[in-house]
């Protein structure tokens, strides 16, 4: 048999990831010879890495932080995600013929499960963190015309950075950056998104005060790994709707395996070898 075609993960540090487990699966159940690793990728040696790449033998990756602004550099854009250019966040690649195409499927991802939850037509939302997630995450909720966003970020560039960004490709939506978790005004929003890693160790703070929340609240905690973060917890407590993130991780790796095997993903054989 010839050797099969390698994609992986590329970041650092990468933890614990299930997004093998979760390709693997799928290309064994469509008989596709391919393999999908965990490329922790030190930053010293990024620059080598993309260099070599075009004979590294990897057909496609997924990118995570702190690389999914750095790889605009090296990746062409088709026409439908030139806005890529502006949101600053690439999480697949694909070999093709010769040419390293970037895409994002965190978008679309976060997007289909929200929706599946909740309708942001018109809605309030405040966010939690600032990073590479939470630009995805704020794309979406201006794009489906929610009323308002307000962003918290320990890194007040960061948040300013995506007020810049959804201010440049939406010049209507109303979005503000806070300088404190209690300027989100909670009580008064109906979605509260964490796209911060606090909640991922058990040792982690809650952002948020139990009083801040109120029943008609929905909260999605973009961590999917515990199930239940203390922030879900203490929403549940307080009467709030919740998610995790499970099922934005099942549909952006779904949309990724597409991209790279132009073969429709089975779903229900990734959600299981997540499950698991
Ligand atoms: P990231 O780029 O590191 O962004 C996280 C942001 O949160 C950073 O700007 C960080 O600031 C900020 N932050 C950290 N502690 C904070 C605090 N106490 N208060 C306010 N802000 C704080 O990471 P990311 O890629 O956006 O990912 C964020 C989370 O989403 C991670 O837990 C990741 O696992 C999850 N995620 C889930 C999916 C999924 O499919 N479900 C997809 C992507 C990401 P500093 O940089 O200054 O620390």
């Amino acid at each position: 048999m010839s050797s099969p075609n390698i994609y992986g993960l590329i970041g650092w540090p990468l933890g614990h990831s299930l997004s093998g487990k979760m390709h693997n699966a799928a290309f064994k159940a469509l008989g596709i010879n391919a393999e999908y690793k965990l490329l922790p990728l030190m930053p010293q040696y990024f620059d080598d890495f993309l260099t070599n790449l075009y004979n590294s033998g990897i057909s496609g990756l997924n990118v995570t932080v702190p690389y999914k602004e750095k790889v605009l550099d090296l990746v062409e854009l088709d026409t439908e995600s030139l806005y890529l250019r502006q949101v600053k966040a690439v999480n697949t690649m694909v070999l093709s013929e010769g040419v390293w195409w970037g895409f994002n499927t965190d978008i679309p991802g976060f997007s289909r499960h929200l929706k599946e939850n909740f309708k942001p037509w018109k809605k309030k939302i405040a966010i939690l963190g600032a990073g590479g997630a939470a630009r995805a995450v704020a794309y979406v909720l201006a794009k489906e015309k929610s009323a308002q966003i307000s962003i918290f970020d320990i890194d007040k560039t960061k948040s300013a950075g995506i007020v810049e960004m959804i201010n440049s490709l939406f010049p209507q939506f109303e979005i503000r950056a806070v300088d404190s978790v209690e300027k989100l005004e909670i009580k008064d929003k109906d979605l509260l998104v964490n796209a911060t890693p606090i909640g991922l160790k058990s040792a982690d703070p809650v952002l948020i005060k139990e009083e801040m929340l109120h029943k008609d609240l929905f909260v999605y905690d973009l961590i999917y790994n515990p199930a239940e973060t203390k922030l879900l917890a203490l929403a549940k407590k307080a009467g709030a709707s919740t998610s995790n993130g499970l099922g934005m991780l099942l549909y952006q790796g779904m949309l990724s395996f597409e991209i790279w095997t132009g073969k429709k993903a089975p779903e229900e054989i990734m959600r299981k070898a997540l499950l698991e």
